[in-house]
């Protein structure tokens, strides 16, 4: 392959040990002062190419001599050169982490093969940025996970090594494989966190008038969505209320159990299809995952 001749030592020869170890570092921290952009802009929905970096506090353009990787950040003790607004840490951090991760997968697969190391080193970019992302905003932007997998597909379709497979059909089944028992994995951390966790207590403001419609719980505040609490047919949402009202009749005093499959309120039992609107005034509403009913 080119970029296996690119890296060949007999035509570097010539040049100190080190060389390619600092070349990775350094387009590390490029690759990471790309992620910094990557990681504030992508939560808010912004585009990652336009415009060009910027001050977030007086929008200064910031000119490609003041957007050195680790440098600038020194130089200017983290403050905008315009503005002098404090310029968070996480730069310099980002951008140190990344060019260290790079390093690192030079020093560990560069003997074996170059695309190798690459492809490993933007495996770790992927997980600084989903890790920085998470940390501020408790999410994962899809475009890094389905992005991801997608990453992970041309990777292994480019550099069969990852998966020491010879040839490309089988370093595509091992990743099919891959993304298969992590999406596995992943999701039965989910169903075990619902079936351990799975209580979630909405405490209200004292005596509160809420509405169960059809498709959400409408709080005086928010409105939580059926599909956010109920996760199985067993799930149900339970709350006592001092007043119930639907459109033809009344109730004091009762518990109301909603499940997709049944309202039940005091000791009478609805289909929810049959009641579309149904108010209640009480204090607290209680989600409950099946195996917590007792
Ligand atoms: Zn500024």
């Amino acid at each position: 392959m080119v970029i296996d001749a690119i890296f060949n030592p007999e035509n570097w020869a010539a040049v100190p040990a080190g060389f390619w170890a600092a070349v990775f570092f350094v387009f590390g921290c490029i690759v990471g002062s790309f992620l910094n952009v990557v990681i504030h802009r992508l939560p808010l929905g912004e585009s990652v190419v336009s415009p060009p970096s910027h001050c977030p506090h007086c929008k200064y353009s910031i000119p490609w001599w003041l957007n050195i990787p680790l440098v600038t950040w020194l130089w200017l003790r983290g403050k905008c050169a315009n503005c002098r607004a404090p310029i968070s840490p996480r730069y310099f951090l980002v951008e140190l982490l990344t060019g260290l991760a790079f390093l690192a997968c030079w020093l560990q697969f560069g003997a074996q093969s170059a695309p190798l190391a690459l492809a490993y080193a933007l495996l770790l970019a992927g997980f600084i940025a989903a890790a920085f992302i998470d940390l501020e905003h408790m999410i994962i932007p899809d475009e890094l996970t389905l992005g991801g997998i997608g990453a992970g597909l041309l990777c292994s379709f480019f550099v069969p090594a990852l998966h020491d497979a010879a040839t490309l059909t089988g370093s595509l089944k091992q990743s099919l494989l891959g993304a298969a028992v992590g999406g596995g994995i992943i999701y039965a951390v989910l169903r075990v966190g619902k079936l351990l966790f799975g209580r979630q207590q909405v405490a209200l403001a004292g005596e509160t008038r809420i509405i169960l419609g059809e498709t959400a719980v409408i709080l005086p505040d928010k409105e939580i969505p059926y599909e956010e609490l109920f996760y199985r047919q067993s799930d149900t949402v339970q709350l006592h209320a001092t007043t119930v009202e639907l459109i033809d009749r009344c109730y004091r005093d009762v518990t109301v159990k909603l499940s997709p499959a049944r309202l039940q309120i005091g000791d009478d039992r609805f289909s929810p299809d049959e009641v579309h609107y149904l108010e209640a005034v009480t204090r607290a509403l209680t989600g409950l995952s099946s195996t917590l009913q007792g």
